[in-house]
């Protein structure tokens, strides 16, 4: 019996929002509205999540000791999250500076902060999560020596999850762990690299994806859904039609709800297929973790 059903490894952010006219240029500035300060990064939005829909839900990562911290503290508890695997200190917690003009543009610049210094000493003395969780995530927004040990603490039995975002070429270590690795088409094609090939059809870049070790792929596709694929073959999610006011975070919502649906046995296609009613939900409303959906919310989207 595991007392999680998924620990998420990775990234905690504060995005730091401000609308501009116009982005400065070099020696220019220019005023922007009030700022506004968002709980955010991969691994606490997945984490969120996750929590949001149910599951029960760990958090390994680290934030600083400062005002920016403690709110990704404060909103991983209201939501049901168990922060005792977030480490605080060492710098300061993660930062998005986000300007958006007035097209909804977005310019982002990241300090990865205390991201940064989530090592693999870290990993290793967290072992008892890992000891007692189903299924564990991670994405690429920490060190890759601390995913690549994330890996190698995997237990028996256990499955594991890759968002590679942002995007690197991978060791064949991780590749191998991966069950699914989830990627969107940039993410997929910066991980093929050069494959040659690797043309424009997503079933084709699953089929790429597959060949270099992951026991399975999944590529997500925005408004057209998504695809799953492994030994049995490649095979289409159908998309549920919303209308969307922002797409941000709906990525971290698939990827959480996927990990869930697998840890509690659905098979690959089944569980992607509620993932993407939950990426669906997460697109109906502004913001990030504030968009992602209850699984009450889930049950009642039309379609
Ligand atoms: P992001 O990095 O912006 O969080 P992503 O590029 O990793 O996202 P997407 O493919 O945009 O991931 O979205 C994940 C899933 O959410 C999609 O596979 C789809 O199921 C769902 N989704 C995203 N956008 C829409 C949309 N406009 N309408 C319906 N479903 C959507």
């Amino acid at each position: 019996m595991y007392d999680y059903d998924l620990l998420v490894v990775g990234s905690a952010n504060a995005d730091l929002v401000i609308g501009v006219e116009r982005r400065p240029g070099a020696g220019e500035t220019v005023l922007g509205s009030d700022l506004a300060v968002h709980p955010g990064g991969k691994g606490a939005n997945q984490a969120v999540a996750a929590a949001r829909l149910g599951a029960r839900t760990a958090l390994l990562a680290r934030v600083g000791d400062d005002g920016h911290g403690r709110l990704l503290l404060d909103s991983q508890r209201a939501a049901g999250v168990d922060t005792a695997g977030v480490l605080v200190g060492g710098a300061p917690t993660g930062v998005a500076l986000i300007t958006v003009d007035p097209s909804g543009d977005n310019s982002i610049v990241v300090s990865p902060g205390a991201n940064g210094r989530l090592t693999p000493a870290d990993v290793r003395a967290a072992g008892s999560l890992f000891h007692a969780s189903r299924v564990v995530s991670a994405q690429l927004e920490i060190p890759l020596e601390t995913v690549v040990e994330v890996v190698r603490s995997l237990t028996p039995g256990s499955r594991f999850v890759l968002n590679p975002s942002p995007p690197l070429p991978l060791p064949a270590e991780v590749l191998a762990a991966c069950d699914p690795l989830i990627v969107n088409e940039h993410e997929a094609k910066v991980i093929l690299g050069d494959d040659a090939g690797a043309g424009d059809e997503p079933e084709e870049w699953a089929r790429l994806l597959l060949a270099k070790g992951p026991r399975s792929v999944v590529v997500t596709l925005g408004g057209e859904g998504a695809l799953v694929a492994c030994a049995d073959g490649v095979a289409r999610v159908p998309s549920v039609r919303v209308r969307a006011v922002d797409t941000t975070g709906a990525g971290d919502a698939f990827t959480a709800a996927l990990a869930w649906r697998l840890g509690a046995g659905e098979p690959l296609a089944e569980a992607a297929a509620y993932a993407a009613r939950v990426g669906a939900a997460t697109v109906t409303k502004e913001g990030a973790q504030v968009s992602f959906p209850t699984a009450e919310e889930v049950d009642g989207l039309c379609c």
